[in-house]
């Protein structure tokens, strides 16, 4: 029986706060003491197989010596230093090789601290440049589908789902959005033209109040793993176009191959006007995201009121991060991702799907590298997570969703018995 006091420290239980976690009856946390490749290794020296990638984004695995010696040259130049009037090669060159991978209209880049504040920049330019756009103040407000999740900060918040979304805890205090529910029309089946309707109905009657439609293309990721049909994004795209509103792609979770594609909007061959980027974009080593837009957009905010875009944050294009971020697109070029991500897509498939055969199991879905098994009742995180670490491997239910997404440098072997730990744990 190993040492709990080494596993769970009670000083932390007692002053830190862990995300979505009651400081009454806080979930048990695990410490780890180091971590290497696809594997956490715990306090008392036991190693997890991690099927999270630390919630998306650790893509080429823990302790990767090329990103390592990437961020150690960049921290002998620099680790930071303020964007304002100044500017160095690490943004200049992430930027050149973020315009090559996102869609082809995207031109301007705003370096942002997180997934929540690319969202929320997002939203301020999509405002910015509709009320500059329309010379109308009212055009504030945004159009979202059900079960989408987008961030904790204020506006990101008003956009998640509003039932398992934040909207209860905050009332009145968060503005209230459109909602329309997410396509019934799944990835991988037939599509139906019903499915557009909601946004139509939406746009006809409310578009002079809209700045923007905010999604996450084809999967919806914190807000229920979603996988829904592309044909989805080519009818936004248009009513979008014909309703004069903007298209938001919320690429944080999708993006770097997530779903086996560079981005997920690569799926319809639809362009957003803006996109936001993060996760991945760091490999997991530094908190960073970015905005992309069209010269369109950010030239018409240019010509607005303010005359510049309103946000500016202290780490604005940290030099570290944007160092570790161009090593790691490096390593992305590099390597036959689209074929690698197949490859494990295929594994995690063929893997995962005795467990549609489950009693309790309503669904089985796998894209890419996310395998999600949609169990019939509500998981009891604290249990399954108790039961995974005595398995060897770690993965973090929420709600009905058991899900996996590894770190792309996963040995097929480890991947496998990843997957068959998940099935022991829930049959
Ligand atoms: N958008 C999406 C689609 C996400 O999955 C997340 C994080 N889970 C965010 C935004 C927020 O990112 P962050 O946690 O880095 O603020």
């Amino acid at each position: 029986m190993p040492d709990q006091s080494i596993l769970h420290d009670s000083w932390d239980r007692e002053h830190l706060w862990h995300p979505y976690t009651s400081t009454i009856d806080p979930l048990p946390t695990y410490k780890v003491e180091s971590a290497h490749d696809a594997r956490l290794r715990l306090a008392d020296g036991r190693e997890l197989i991690d099927g999270m990638s630390s919630w998306w984004c650790v893509i080429h695995g823990y302790n990767n010596p090329r990103i390592n010696e990437a961020a150690k040259q960049q921290i002998d130049r620099m680790s930071h230093v303020m964007f304002g009037g100044l500017t160095h090669d690490p943004a200049i060159t992430l930027g050149k090789m973020l315009l090559e991978v996102t869609p082809p209209s995207m031109h301007n880049i705003f370096y942002a601290d997180s997934g929540s504040v690319a969202v929320e920049v997002a939203m301020k330019m999509a405002i910015q440049a509709a009320i500059s756009r329309s010379g109308s103040h009212d055009k504030t407000n945004f159009v979202t589908i059900c079960s989408g999740y987008h961030g904790d900060t204020w506006n990101a918040m008003s956009v998640c789902d509003p039932v398992t979304g934040m909207h209860g805890a905050f009332g009145t205090a968060l503005p209230i959005r459109y909602f329309i529910p997410h396509p019934s029309s799944k990835f991988g089946e037939e599509w139906n033209p019903v499915d557009i309707a909601p946004l139509e109905k939406v746009l006809e009657e409310h578009a002079d109040e809209i700045a923007a439609l905010i999604l996450e293309p084809v999967v919806q990721g914190a807000g229920g793993m979603y996988f829904y049909h592309p044909q989805f994004l080519v009818e936004a795209r248009r009513l979008c176009d014909r309703y004069g509103i903007y298209l938001i792609f919320d690429e944080i979770a999708t993006g770097f191959w997530r779903t086996g594609k560079f981005f997920a909007w690569e799926w319809a061959g639809v362009e957003p006007d803006i996109m936001c980027i993060g996760k991945g974009l760091t490999a997991g080593y530094l908190t960073m995201s970015a905005v992309l837009t069209t010269t369109d957009i950010a030239d018409t905010i240019s010509r607005g009121e303010a005359g510049v875009m309103m946000h500016g944050p202290t780490f604005m294009a940290n030099p570290l991060a944007c160092a570790i971020a161009i090593e790691s697109l490096r390593m992305l070029e590099e390597k036959d991702m689209e074929g690698h991500l197949a490859h494990i897509e295929e594994i995690m498939r063929r893997e995962l799907a005795p467990a549609s055969t489950y009693a309790n199991v309503a669904e089985t879905r796998v894209l890419g590298s996310i395998g999600v098994v949609e169990m019939k009742e509500p998981v009891d995180v604290g249990a399954f997570q108790k039961h995974c670490v005595e398995e060897g491997v770690w993965i973090r239910p929420f709600g009905r969703n058991v899900y996996i997404m590894p770190p792309y440098v996963i040995p097929d072997e480890e991947l496998i018995i990843l997957c068959r730990k998940l099935l022991k744990i829930i049959h």
